[in-house]
This record gives structure tokens, C-alpha cells and sequence, in this order.
């Protein structure tokens, strides 16, 4: 048993007390957990744009202070009342988006959106007491989606947790925890295109290259990638992108020449930015009669998405997803095995790795479109 066990932890968090401004570091003091919750010790963690998109604050709710951070590996610290399925010791995962178990969405087979911990950006407390696990000098500081991983240790409900296999190594799985399992499962479990289907993804973040990567592993024979910034294209060619479109190249809508050059549209397409033309031309260039199109960005809180209904009608579907549909405690694990089996590569999604107490080169980075992920690391 750890000695910290039931006792308040000090500790360093990068901390945002206002939007848009560099994180500072600051000791926070962490409380142990309640039932149902686990305290863990994070050992690596990455930045997924969502952080951004919510230090930022623009077009989504600003909650300050707050501590940032979802995509991420760690150890078990200690568990609170009633958690039986984790111990001290345990490798894990938390995950921006949980799994009860017990509602209906976890028992269907078709849905991860658990009544209890599904995502809520606009939470900035614990479920058990509304109130936080983190505090400076008696102020509390905000959560953000169920995990705030920005911290030496942190406290998550169970079911945001998965366990995984002790071998995998947490300094690079720690990606698999948001972005990558997000874009692989929403092409394999949700686009799910055929062998020699063509394939669009808008945005080649590494959110849309592991989407990419679905669609290599699903054998599609044309990956068609679209980006407004010219630097990704030559990383896109590591993850299978056959061809690449820039809409600032393009004097017309990027929908009309994707069609063009399909002969009538894409069989499948996933957008990957969290822009909403980019969203709205995501569907339309799916081919009518089969295409099928997955949002997956997410997007300002006030943007509408606006078509024609006849782009509907004329049988193309239009999905979304979080987390690539995957059920995090069930189907982490095996995400896992994919890469311990080396079926999916997550080395090369790592472009950066940075010391915790340099945490704002990894916002400078994403800022500047630069890279896929920054690893940064709690022991450094
Ligand atoms: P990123 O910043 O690394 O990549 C986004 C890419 O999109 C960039 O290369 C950018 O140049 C490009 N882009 C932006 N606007 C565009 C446009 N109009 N047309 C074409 N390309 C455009 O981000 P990321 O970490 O890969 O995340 C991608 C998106 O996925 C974000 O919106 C993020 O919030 C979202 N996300 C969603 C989930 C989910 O479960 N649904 C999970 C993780 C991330
Ligand atoms: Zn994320
Ligand atoms: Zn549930």
C-alpha cells in the first residue's frame, strides 16, 4: 500500500487561470478518492486539440481555473469505497468519455454515449459531491472532461478508466487514449468502409491520420486528404494518404472537385477538424446512394450545419461519433493489443516529446500547425 493512501496529495498541475493565456505551474493540493472514484499518479500525457479548442474558449463555455489534459497514461494510486475492479498498481488509461456499465447506452451494442459519464466539456466538478478534487490555498480548481490530466495525480471516476495491459508502454500509448483510438474506431467502427473504397479525410491532425489509418487497415484504394495547411501533406504520405487537396488551391467548393475526381463522390469520408464547412463539405462529397459521412471535430457551440435535404435524400447518411464509437473500459484493451500485435503503429504519431514544466511549447506547437502529437512528460 502507497502511504499517501487517504491523505490530501501535493503536487504539481499546470494550471489555466484565464483563456487563451499560458498554463502556469502551480502546487495543487489533490484530494483522495471518493467511491466510485480512483486517484492516480499520471506518468505521461499529450495534447489533443480539444484542450485547446476549451483553454482557448472560443464559441465553448470558459470555466477558469481549470486543469486541462485528457489524452494520457498513468499508475493507480489508490481507489476510493466500492471500486473493485482496480487496484494500486494498476496501468491505466482515463478517457474523456466513460462507461457505467449499468445504463442503457453501455448495454446496447450499438452506443458508448453512457447516461452517467458520457462527455460534458461544461463540468468542472466531480458526479459524487459537485465539488473538485484540486485545490490551492482553499480554492478549488476546475476538472475538465472527467480526467484533467495535467497533473502529477488526478481523480476519475471508475468508469473513465481502463485498465490495459502492464507491458504496453505508457509513454506511447498514452496517445491511444484520445486521438488516435478516436480516428482509427470512427473509420473501422463507424465509416467502416469496404475493400477499394475511396475514402476522404478532412483535417490531417493526428486525429485524421489515424482515420487515415483505418482506412488503410479496412483496404481502401484511395485515401484522399484534405488540409488547409500545406506542411501536413508530407507527413500524410507516412499513414497511407494516396492523394492530397489544399481548398485554398481550389476556386470552387472542394465537394465539387472531390467529385470530380471520384467519378460522383467518395465512398466514405471522415472529417477530422472541427470546422463546420469543413463538416458540410465532408457530407457532400459523398457518393448518393451508399456514401457515408462521420463528423468527428468538434465543433464552435453555436455553428449550424446547414445542406440541402436532397443531399440526404438522395441516400447519403450522415453520422458523428465520440471516441470512435469504442466503449472505453470494454474496448481500450483491445485497441491496445492492436499496437502490442503491431498492426497499428502509434510511434509515428508522436512528433514531440516536451518535459512537463514546458507544457505551453506543446500549445505552441498545435498553434502553429506543427507535429501531431507532443508527448510530455510528468517526471521531467
Ligand atoms: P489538429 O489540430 O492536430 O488537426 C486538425 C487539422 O485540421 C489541422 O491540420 C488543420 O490544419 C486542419 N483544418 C482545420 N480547418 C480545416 C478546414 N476547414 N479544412 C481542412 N482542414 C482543416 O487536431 P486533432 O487533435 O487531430 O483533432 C481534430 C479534431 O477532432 C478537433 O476538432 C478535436 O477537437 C476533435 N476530436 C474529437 C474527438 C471525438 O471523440 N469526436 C476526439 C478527439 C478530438
Ligand atoms: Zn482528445
Ligand atoms: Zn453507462
Amino acid at each position: 500500500m502507497s502511504s499517501s493512501v487517504g491523505l490530501i496529495i501535493p503536487c504539481k498541475a499546470a494550471v489555466a487561470w484565464e483563456a487563451g493565456k499560458p498554463l502556469v505551474m502551480e502546487q495543487v493540493e489533490v484530494a483522495p478518492p471518493q467511491a466510485l472514484e480512483v486517484r492516480i499518479q499520471i506518468k505521461y500525457t499529450s495534447l489533443c486539440h480539444t484542450d485547446l479548442y476549451f483553454w482557448e474558449a472560443k464559441g465553448q463555455t470558459p470555466l477558469f481555473p481549470r486543469i486541462f489534459g485528457h489524452e494520457a497514461s498513468g499508475i493507480v494510486e489508490s481507489v476510493g469505497e466500492g471500486v473493485n475492479v482496480f487496484q494500486v498498481g494498476d496501468h491505466v488509461l482515463p478517457v474523456f468519455t466513460g462507461e457505467c456499465g449499468e445504463c442503457r447506452h453501455c448495454k446496447s451494442e450499438e452506443s458508448n454515449m453512457c447516461d452517467l459519464l458520457r462527455i460534458n466539456t461544461d463540468r468542472g466538478f466531480m458526479l459524487n459531491d459537485g465539488k473538485s478534487r484540486f485545490s490551492i490555498d482553499g480554492q478549488p480548481i476546475h476538472h475538465f472532461l472527467g480526467t484533467s490530466t495535467f497533473s502529477e495525480y488526478t481523480v476519475v471516476h471508475s468508469g473513465s478508466l481502463a485498465k490495459i495491459n502492464p507491458l504496453a508502454p505508457l509513454d506511447k500509448v498514452c496517445v491511444l487514449s484520445c486521438g488516435i483510438s478516436t480516428g482509427l474506431g470512427s473509420t473501422l467502427n463507424v465509416a467502416k468502409p469496404k475493400q477499394g473504397s475511396t475514402v476522404a479525410i478532412f483535417g490531417l491532425g493526428a486525429v485524421g491520420l489515424a482515420a487515415a489509418e483505418g482506412a488503410r487497415i479496412a483496404g481502401a484504394s484511395r485515401i484522399i486528404g484534405i488540409d488547409l495547411n500545406p506542411k501536413r501533406f508530407d507527413e500524410a504520405k507516412k499513414f497511407g494518404v494516396t492523394e492530397f487537396l489544399n481548398p485554398k488551391d481550389q476556386d470552387r467548393p472542394i465537394q465539387e472537385v472531390i467529385a470530380e475526381m471520384t467519378d460522383g463522390g467518395v465512398d466514405r469520408s471522415i472529417e477530422c477538424t472541427g470546422n463546420i464547412n469543413a463538416m458540410i463539405s465532408a457530407f457532400e462529397c459523398v457518393h448518393d446512394g451508399w456514401g457515408v459521412a462521420v463528423l468527428v471535430g468538434v465543433p464552435n457551440k453555436e455553428a449550424v450545419f446547414m445542406t440541402k435535404p436532397i443531399n440526404l435524400l438522395s441516400e447519403r447518411t450522415l453520422k458523428g461519433s465520440f471516441f470512435g464509437n469504442y466503449k472505453p473500459r470494454t474496448d481500450l484493451p483491445s485497441v491496445i493489443e492492436m499496437y502490442m500485435n503491431k498492426k497499428l503503429d502509434v510511434d509515428k504519431f508522436i512528433t514531440h516529446r516536451v518535459p512537463f514544466s514546458e507544457i505551453n511549447k506543446a500549445f505552441d506547437l498545435m498553434l502553429k500547425g506543427e507535429g501531431l502529437r507532443c508527448v510530455i512528460d510528468m517526471e521531467k
